[in-house]
């Protein structure tokens, strides 16, 4: 297939260069019969890698029965995920959206809408974080702290500001009588792979209790089970009050969630927020086949068990080009290694050796890989990474 020729029909938002065909466990394969190791997930989506019989099986059963039904009604697969999630997730009620960004709009619209019932002329002000990224529609963006990804695109939601993240006395100064949510990523993924600090957390958590702000955790790229517990915040030992999740949710799937506790997702009723397909037959029976295989496959104890040997092997590489790789950090199975040259050179380089990475940033390359990567996958790429940086 020829990329140029592929080219001609999309509106150009992003550089591709491979046209990928098939999966299979951890590898890839083109249209030309070449095989990738894939470290990307599709970005940390594809948790359970590619080609997961039993997901397949629990997919095309669903298929078979009904695939979509709207929401005006429940199905089983829908009745069952909701359980699911908020029993891995601490929360107490779910709503399913098509996407991470459609979760993000829903966990601002929850919150003013709490703040509303609190006090009609509440402004909703929201406080989000530098550096964050949380999605790409209007309220999603509004909350996104890259100028280049928000000014094109402006006037956007009002009553947002932006704090310094692991700041807390950044975001103390933002508080206002009308702040009625304070939004970010438990651990920053596009932004460039920033952990959160313990204090950071549990202060913002006492923070927003004392206020009766709303703590928002985005755990879309850092959730199910990719830093080593199904959720970041449970590392923490807190709970937020409305959280969102997307990308492995579904495992490829088209499905992600926003939920809340009980006192917070009571503000909400009926009319005041909908989707037509959210959380249909089909994305349900997928989030359905991927709480079960997590637990049936020891996904969490996977993750525990091999994150310290990929944040090994990435130090010893870092050790060794001292001169291209300024820091790697990260928490579980979601790194990143900063350099002192583009990113996009380097990954480009790796993919011509087989090698799937992609970046955060553009200094940053992410290691996002599906969860069921092996020591021996780990080795490869490391190996190429070398060669790469050599
Ligand atoms: C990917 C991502 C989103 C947006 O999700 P989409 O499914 O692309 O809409 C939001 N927040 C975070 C932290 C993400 O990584």
């Amino acid at each position: 297939m020829n990329l140029q020729e592929a080219d001609k029909h999309f509106i150009h938002t992003y550089n591709r260069s491979v046209v990928f065909d098939r999966g299979e466990g951890m590898y890839l394969y083109d249209t030309e019969g070449k095989q990738y190791l894939d470290m990307g997930a599709g970005i940390a989506v594809s948790a359970l890698g590619y080609g997961n019989e039993e997901y397949k099986q629990g997919l095309k059963e669903q298929i078979d029965k009904l695939i979509h039904i709207s929401n005006l009604y429940y199905t089983e697969p829908s009745i069952k995920a909701a359980e699911y999630f908020c029993q891995a997730s601490g929360m107490d009620r779910v709503f399913f959206t098509n996407s991470g960004t459609e979760a993000i709009e829903g966990a601002i619209k929850l919150a003013r809408k709490y703040a509303y019932n609190k006090n009609k002329e509440s402004r909703g002000e929201i406080i989000a974080m530098q550096h964050s990224f949380h999605g790409r529609s209007m309220g999603a963006l509004s909350v996104t702290g890259t100028e280049h990804y928000r000014e094109p695109f402006e006037p956007l939601i009002g009553g947002v500001s932006f704090a310094e993240y692991n700041d807390l006395e950044s975001v103390r100064k933002l508080v206002t009588e009308d702040t009625c949510g304070i939004i970010l990523e438990t651990l920053q993924g596009e932004g460039g792979i920033y952990p959160a600090s313990e204090e950071f957390i549990t202060g913002l958590r006492k923070l927003c209790d004392e206020k009766d702000i709303l703590l928002i955790l985005d755990e879309i790229q850092c959730g199910m089970g990719r830093t080593g517990k199904m959720f970041t915040y449970q590392q923490y030992g807190i709970l937020p009050d409305i959280m969102t999740s997307a990308k492995a949710l579904g495992c490829g799937v088209p499905v992600g969630a926003f939920a809340a506790v009980e006192k917070v997702a009571a503000a909400m009723c009926p009319g005041d927020h909908g989707t037509t397909y959210g959380g249909n037959p089909l994305a349900t029976a997928a989030v359905c086949k991927v709480f079960e295989l997590f637990e049936k496959q020891h996904i969490l104890e996977h993750v525990n068990t091999i994150a310290p040997y990929l944040t090994k092997k990435l130090n010893q590489v870092a050790q060794k080009h001292p001169d291209t790789v300024k820091e790697v950090r990260g928490m579980g199975l979601m790194q990143g290694m900063e350099l002192t040259i583009p990113a996009k050179e380097v990954i480009d380089a790796c993919m011509e050796k087989g090698v799937v990475l992609i970046s955060a940033g553009t200094s940053i390359i992410r290691f996002v890989p599906p969860l069921i990567v092996e020591e021996e996958h780990i080795d490869r790429m490391c190996q190429v990474l070398d060669e790469v940086l050599a």
